[in-house]
C-alpha cells in the first residue's frame, strides 16, 4: 500500500484564473490516471468544520483519533530531531531569539541565525535545574527543541514565546500539577539568556553587527501519551518518506521507518525523483509506504496560485515516476492533510479530494484528480481516520468481523 500526501494541496477556486482551483488548472496525467483508475471522494480529514494542523492531520491519516493523542507540537519535534521521548518527559518547540535585557523580545528569530547554533544548544543542554534534566537540540535555522526529564512534569503550561516582538511571558500552571514545570520552565528561559549573553559564538555575532541569539523562547508544550505503533495496531510494517523534521517526527512517533532521503528538503527545492525512488525501494520491503510532499502548502501560505500550479505539475511527475514502476497489486491513496486556499493563505476546514485504486477496484466514473471532480466519486464523503481501514479493506488486509 502506498499513501501519498500531497501537504495542502487542495484549495478554493480563484476568480482571477477562470474560478478554477490550482488542482483544476495544472496539467498532472498522473494524478488523473489514478483518479481514473479507481474511487474518489472528499474527505474531512478531522471532522467538518476542524482545520486541521500539519500534526493532528496526519494523525488522524495514520488512524489515530488526535483528541486523544495529541498534546502539543513539541513531542513531534522532538522525534523529529532524533530524541527519544520516555513516558514522563515534557518536550517543547522553541525559537532562538534576540532579547538583551532578558525580559523583552526585539527579533524572535536572532536574524534567522543559521551558524553556531550546535555550540549553543551543547552549552545548555545537560544542566540540571532542581531534579529535572535539560535535554537541548538545535534544529534547522533558529529552531530547537528543549525536552524536560524528570518527576513530577505535567505539559499543561502556558507560553513563554510572546509570537510578536515584545514583552517575553512568564508561563503558568494551567492544571494545579502543572506548577513545578512552569516555575523550571521560566528558570530554564532566565538561565538560557544567562548563559548565551556571554557565549563566543554571540560575541562574535556582535562583532559583526547581527543580532545575538542570547534567549530562547519555548512553545507548544507536550507530553508524548501511550501511541500504540502502528505495526502493533495494523500489523503492518510501515516506512514514512518525508522532508520536513515535523513530518519526520510524527512518523517516528508512530512507528514508522523513517527513510532520510538525500535532496528531499521538505521546500520547494525538494528532490522530487529521489523521493519517487525511495518510495518504490520501500515497497518491496514493507507493507505500507507513507509520501508527504510539503510543496503544496508553502505555495498556498505564499498565496501565489501560479506557483502552486507549477509546484502541482512537479509533485505529478514524481508520481508519474512511481506509476512507472508501481507493482499493479499496491492499493494508492493520493490526498491531502488539509486545504491551503491561495485566498486564506493559511489551512482552512474545507474537506480535501481523495482517490484510491488498486488491482481490482472498483472504478468510478470520475476522470480528475481535484476538489470538485472528486466529489462525485463513489467514496462519498468520508473521515480522515477512514483512509487507511479503507485501502486496507481494498487490500485483502483486514480482518473478518465476526464469523
Ligand atoms: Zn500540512
Ligand atoms: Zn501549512
Amino acid at each position: 500500500m502506498l499513501m501519498v500526501v500531497c501537504d495542502g494541496v487542495s484549495d478554493r477556486p480563484v476568480k482571477q484564473f477562470d474560478s478554477k482551483t490550482p488542482l483544476q488548472a495544472a496539467r498532472k496525467p498522473a494524478m488523473d490516471a489514478i483518479a481514473r483508475n479507481g474511487i474518489s471522494g472528499i474527505m474531512d480529514v478531522i471532522a467538518p468544520g476542524v482545520v486541521p494542523g500539519s500534526d493532528t492531520a496526519h494523525l488522524a491519516l495514520f488512524g489515530y483519533n488526535p483528541y486523544e493523542v495529541y498534546t502539543g507540537r513539541g513531542p513531534i519535534e522532538a522525534a523529529g530531531a532524533s530524541i527519544p521521548l520516555r513516558k514522563g518527559d515534557v518536550a517543547f518547540r522553541c525559537n532562538f531569539a534576540t532579547s538583551g535585557d532578558g525580559a523583552h523580545v526585539t527579533d524572535r528569530r536572532a536574524g534567522r541565525i543559521s551558524c553556531g547554533t550546535a555550540d549553543l544548544a551543547r552549552a545548555l543542554s545537560g544542566m540540571k535545574i532542581e531534579d529535572v534534566e535539560v535535554i537541548f537540540k538545535e534544529g534547522s535555522e533558529h529552531r530547537a527543541v528543549l525536552v524536560l526529564r524528570g518527576p513530577g512534569l505535567d505539559h499543561r503550561v502556558s507560553e513563554v514565546d510572546p509570537h510578536s516582538e515584545g514583552e517575553i511571558l512568564q508561563s503558568k500552571a494551567l492544571s494545579p500539577s502543572a506548577e513545578k514545570t512552569a516555575r523550571l520552565l521560566n528558570e530554564f528561559v532566565r538561565m538560557s539568556h544567562e548563559t548565551l549573553s556571554d557565549h563566543k559564538v554571540n560575541k562574535d555575532r556582535e562583532k559583526q553587527g547581527l543580532p545575538m541569539a542570547d534567549i530562547v523562547l519555548p512553545r507548544g508544550a507536550g507530553s508524548v501519551g501511550e501511541i500504540e505503533p502502528m505495526p502493533d495496531r495494523y500489523g503492518l510494517k510501515c516506512a514514512g518518506v518525508a522532508g520536513v523534521t515535523l513530518v519526520k517526527g510524527l512518523c517516528r512517533i508512530v512507528g514508522m521507518d523513517v527513510i532520510d532521503v538525500p535532496g528531499a528538503t521538505g521546500g520547494l527545492d525538494t528532490d522530487y525523483m529521489a523521493k519517487a525512488e525511495a518510495a518504490l525501494r520501500c515497497l518491496e520491503t514493507h507493507d505500507l509506504v507513507f509520501l508527504n510532499v510539503k510543496a503544496p502548502d508553502i505555495a498556498g501560505h505564499d498565496g501565489d496560485f501560479r506557483l502552486k500550479v507549477r509546484v502541482i505539475e512537479s509533485v505529478d511527475m514524481m508520481l508519474g515516476r512511481v506509476l512507472k514502476d508501481l507493482h499493479e497489486e499496491v492499493v494508492i491513496a493520493l490526498t491531502a492533510d488539509h486545504s491551503t486556499p491561495i485566498s486564506v493563505k493559511d489551512h482552512s476546514a474545507d474537506p480535501v479530494p481523495v482517490t484510491v485504486s488498486g488491482a481490482d477496484s472498483r472504478v468510478d466514473s470520475v476522470r480528475k484528480y481535484d476538489e470538485i471532480s472528486a466529489a462525485a466519486g463513489a467514496l462519498g464523503r468520508i473521515r480522515g481516520t477512514d483512509l487507511l481501514p479503507i485501502m486496507m479493506g481494498m487490500a485483502n488486509r483486514s480482518a473478518k468481523f465476526g464469523a
